[in-house]
């Protein structure tokens, strides 16, 4: 007998990067076992997967840039490169046993809520599941951006974004144009310096650069670390409270002069030539964008066959990139190194809540959740790091493993309640919107000077946790009385939520 194919979920996750599977294990964990994630790769891995480029690694300490639950004691180095994090995120998804909930190639092109039926309609390119909860787990960084540059599309070499590398392609004696400096490009620019002839860096914006002190873990400290697991929860806990006071600085900037002035201090003991030194010397704040770390980006710079331009780019023509002085720099390969779209998530088009507004469409460039997880009008979704999750100065995943603590709290009382949909209060949600603006004001990401996607176009802060992570974990707490909660109608067929 042919089996049907289950179409409806307790749960559906869009997405297996490190919030899709941290969900799913917590879940799990939690006794929630009628999940479904949709990934549209051919791998779990999200960012980590997908940006492969030469050089790609984190710039948090591993012990701390990864799941709490899931200690890793084999990190190679102090500071992961991309391979072994990718591979991390897939042993965790075997070990906690997500994999057989996972459906590869699986887009979801549109979710909108069925208030009728009171649950997720979620269409992906291989069927339409229905669920009673979808959780976004999509990331901010998982659309590159390229920009509309005129000419672009009559370039005759090659050109790709630094998170499609195209690793089949040789550099090799070519000419590489990098467009961007940020914290991409300042990783691949010193892996692809010494192959190309001639790399020409296209730079808008200098950014602060700090030096990133890498060491690789012995033998031994690996083997101490899986004999004894504290010694590494120490660790984790030590890198942790030393990156938190770091949003002191954040919060005071008249603090980060002290380390803006070792930041210039860096740059002058690695770039020795005024003019270029001048060209690298950002005039905003340190902290208002993201703190570059990397020790052979500077040095990578000052070798002779890179020239740092900072002319803004006028047009790209079949063989070269014109500059606003009218100067023509010719290339064989454009690297862009130029971003995500962040604020203009391209997946906020396409999930529709109980109005049929979508969700770009509901925050009108602003976007906004409660504790960055649920929306108003949104129901049952939860939004896994969504608005005002990111970071600038510690692992992201501490504020991932919080809003879990959210999830679960909400669906275990729903459980014990008899509930089965959820929305914040419409009040409550605008209340943390407006505190989180107030929490911004005066901070380094408001008033340091700079322009970053860290604001959105009507100039608010809602990309980024204007605080330290110790108080986002102690807001993160399910409370019932702030959300909206009700049963819906019984239906024949329609379990209650259950833990199994
Ligand atoms: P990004 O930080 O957004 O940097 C994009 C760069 O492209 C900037 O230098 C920007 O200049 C430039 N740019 C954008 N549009 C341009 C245009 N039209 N013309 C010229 N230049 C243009 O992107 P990213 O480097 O890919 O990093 C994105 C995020 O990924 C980071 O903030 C971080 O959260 C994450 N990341 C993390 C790690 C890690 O180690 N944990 C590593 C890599 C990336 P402006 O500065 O002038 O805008």
């Amino acid at each position: 007998m042919q089996q049907v194919e289950k179409t409806h979920f307790t749960v559906a996750i869009a997405g297996t990067g490190f919030s899709g599977l941290g969900a799913a294990i917590r879940l799990k964990q939690a006794g929630f076992n009628d999940l479904v994630l949709f990934e549209r790769g051919n791998d779990v891995g999200g960012v980590w997967r997908d940006n492969a480029y030469p050089g790609a690694a984190c710039d948090v300490e591993s012990h701390l840039y990864s799941f709490s639950f899931a200690p890793n004691p084999s990190w190679s180095h102090a500071f992961s490169r991309q391979p072994e994090i990718y591979a991390y995120l897939r042993e965790c998804a075997e070990r906690f046993e997500v994999t057989p909930h996972i459906r590869l190639q699986h887009t979801v092109r549109e979710a909108h809520w069925d208030e009728a039926r009171q649950r997720w309609v979620i269409e992906t390119d291989r069927g339409t599941f229905t669920a009673d909860f979808f959780l976004p787990a999509v990331g901010a960084l998982s659309d590159p951006m390229v920009p509309q540059i005129p000419g672009l599309k009559k370039f005759k070499g090659k050109a790709f974004h630094s998170a499609q590398w195209d690793h089949s392609y040789d550099l090799s004696g070519k000419k590489v144009a990098v467009i961007g400096t940020g914290a991409s490009a300042v990783q691949f620019i010193p892996e692809i310096q010494p192959k190309v002839q001639k790399l020409t860096l296209f730079q808008r914006t200098p950014a602060w650069v700090l030096p990133r002190w890498d060491s690789r873990f012995s033998d031994r400290k690996k083997a101490l670390y899986a004999k004894i697991p504290t010694l590494q929860k120490l660790a984790r806990r030590s890198i942790y409270l030393r990156r938190e006071l770091f949003v002191l600085g954040f919060r005071n900037p008249s603090y980060m002069k002290l380390v803006e002035r070792f930041a210039r201090r860096y740059l002058k003991s690695v770039v020795t030539d005024p003019a270029l030194r001048a060209k690298l010397t950002p005039d905003f704040r340190i902290g208002c964008k993201r703190i570059l770390i990397t020790a052979d980006y500077l040095p990578a710079l000052t070798r002779p066959n890179v020239d740092v331009v900072t002319h803004g780019i006028r047009e790209i023509r079949e063989h070269s990139i014109v500059t606003a002085d009218g100067v023509e720099h010719e290339v064989d390969t454009i690297i862009f190194g130029t971003g995500f779209h962040v604020l203009d998530l391209p997946f906020a088009d396409h999930v529709r809540g109980r109005d049929g507004q979508t969700l770009n469409e509901s925050w009108k460039g602003s976007p906004s959740a409660y504790l960055g997880t649920t929306i108003s009008g949104f129901p049952n979704l939860f939004f896994l790091m969504g608005p005002g999750t990111g970071l600038g100065h510690t692992s992201v995943i501490v504020m991932l493993e919080a809003q879990l603590q959210i999830l679960i709290g909400a669906l275990q009382h729903m459980q014990r309640e008899k509930l089965d949909v959820i929305e914040p209060k419409k009040q409550v949600q605008d209340n943390y919107f407006d505190w989180m603006q107030q929490e911004a004001q005066g901070t380094v990401w408001t008033a340091g000077g700079c322009s970053s996607w860290y604001l959105d176009p009507n100039g608010k802060l809602t990309s980024l946790w204007p605080h330290s992570t110790l108080a986002f974990r102690n807001k993160a707490r399910f409370r019932a009385d702030e959300y909206v909660l009700s049963q819906r109608a019984a239906r024949p067929n329609q379990a209650p939520l259950a833990a199994e």
